[in-house]
């Protein structure tokens, strides 16, 4: 943030940053730590997180969660209602907070007036390059999806500066597409493989055959992604995201993102775990058989070989340049090589899934892209692995779930690092003062 963003916009009567510092909840202990003269921001993002939290919590839990009122969210956050109703209206202004028509109560005097995320004004790009698909997704801050654009393709060892020209493409159709007034707040592209988070480059998407490919740069070059902020990160770490987002899974859990390749996130406490330099969950390339066929990555017996769409494809002979439909309608039919194929999948990936559970004592598995339709025909092989090797499975069962995030998790996941970002720095976005 720039001193000039830092520097108040208007003196309210109250001064609702200065009334008193705000309980230090886990949405602010994310933040950065409160500078001079910051204390304000601090509490406005604090004010906000209530806001958005609520809402993520009503869009997933079983039960609707009404949105806050003022005084709710005086209440949740310890600050004066003084303070938060300035707070509030700054928010409202800055298009990140709105008003729905107040709520009929059984109190006396005026009703409360529910405050929600702002629909359709600050948006997140999710994008992402993978190995028979590039897609892009426009998400507000309500979790709306306000514009979508997918094209599938083969990009086994493509070329970047190709690819990432049909990505550049469809980011500026999904701009065009978007409501008169939204305002972007940046872009974060999934990718398979291993980036960086340090210094950024992607340094190896094995299926695709990118190593070293300073992506940021290459997209810069184009006019529909000019001026942009981009930022990149895993898929399978950011699918896990939406994933805890939709808060099916419970706390602590692995996602699993079957695709041609095979990633995975660790969720702990509800925060993706991605390891020192970002690379954690590569489960694809862990190993099933020292002695098997030769892996993308260069190794032997690599689990993506067993479990992988392409090797799923292949054992059940068909085509790998063919969708998942197409085992999805052969299994549902009833046809055995495809069964086969699916159940001897689903042992390997059970294996390597037993490794896991016995290092890293979590609750849950969650199978999710290409495993998420396919579940009725992996699971069973995959829960009968995990009883079989973890040790501790006599007392405590890691459950094996499918995910719920949706066909764009990936996708979704980038749109919502976009908007977290937003989240945790909202004076940014308060209007210029007038001159
Ligand atoms: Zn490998």
């Amino acid at each position: 943030m720039t001193d000039a963003a830092a520097a108040p916009r208007e003196a309210p009567a109250a001064d609702p940053g200065a009334a008193r510092p705000a309980a230090a909840g886990p949405a602010a202990r994310r933040r950065v730590p409160a500078r001079q003269g910051s204390l304000r921001e601090h509490n406005l993002a604090l004010v906000l997180r209530h806001v958005l939290d609520a809402a993520g919590a009503g869009a997933s839990a079983g039960a609707p969660v009404a949105p806050p009122s003022r005084a709710d969210v005086a209440t949740a956050t310890g600050l004066t209602r003084g303070a938060v109703s300035a707070l509030v209206d700054l928010l409202i202004g800055a298009r990140l907070v709105a008003e729905l028509p107040p709520a009929a109560t059984a109190r006396a005097g005026r009703p409360a007036v529910p405050l929600v995320p702002a629909s359709g004004t600050v948006v997140g790009l999710g994008a992402e390059v993978n190995v028979d698909y590039v897609g892009v997704r426009a998400l507000d801050l309500a979790g709306r999806v306000l514009a979508h654009r997918e094209t599938r393709g083969d990009y086994r060892h493509s070329d970047p500066v190709r690819v990432l020209g049909v990505l550049a493409a469809l980011v500026g159709e999904v701009r065009a597409a978007l409501p008169d007034g939204a305002r972007l707040a940046g872009m974060c592209l999934a990718l398979p493989g291993l980036v960086d988070r340090g210094t950024g480059p992607l340094r190896l998407a094995p299926n695709l055959g990118w190593r070293d490919v300073d992506v940021v740069a290459l997209l810069a070059g184009h006019p529909e992604v000019d001026g942009l902020p981009v930022r990149l990160a895993n898929e399978a770490n950011l699918a896990a995201r939406a994933e805890a987002r939709a808060g099916a899974a419970g706390q602590s859990f692995l996602y699993v993102s079957g695709e041609v390749g095979i990633g995975a996130a660790i969720v702990l406490d509800g925060e993706v775990f991605a390891g020192r330099h970002g690379w954690s969950g590569e489960l694809g390339h862990t190993v099933v058989d020292q002695q098997g066929p030769r892996c993308t990555c260069g190794a032997r017996g690599c689990l993506e070989q067993y479990a992988g769409k392409d090797a799923l494809l292949r054992a059940a002979g068909r085509d790998v340049d063919e969708p998942v439909e197409v085992l999805l309608a052969a299994a549902g039919a009833g046809d055995e090589r495809t069964a086969r194929a699916l159940r001897s999948a689903g042992q390997a990936l059970g294996v390597a899934l037993a490794n896991f559970v016995n290092l890293v004592d979590v609750e849950a598995v969650v199978l999710g892209g290409i495993y998420a339709p396919l579940a009725p025909w992996l699971t069973d092989a995959v829960v009968a692995q995990l009883r079989s090797r973890v040790l501790a499975a006599a007392w405590a069962d890691a459950r094996v779930g499918v995910a719920t995030g949706g066909d764009h998790a990936a996708m979704d996941g980038a749109a919502l690092v976009v908007l977290r970002a937003v989240a945790d720095d909202p004076a940014a976005w308060l209007p210029a003062p007038a001159a």
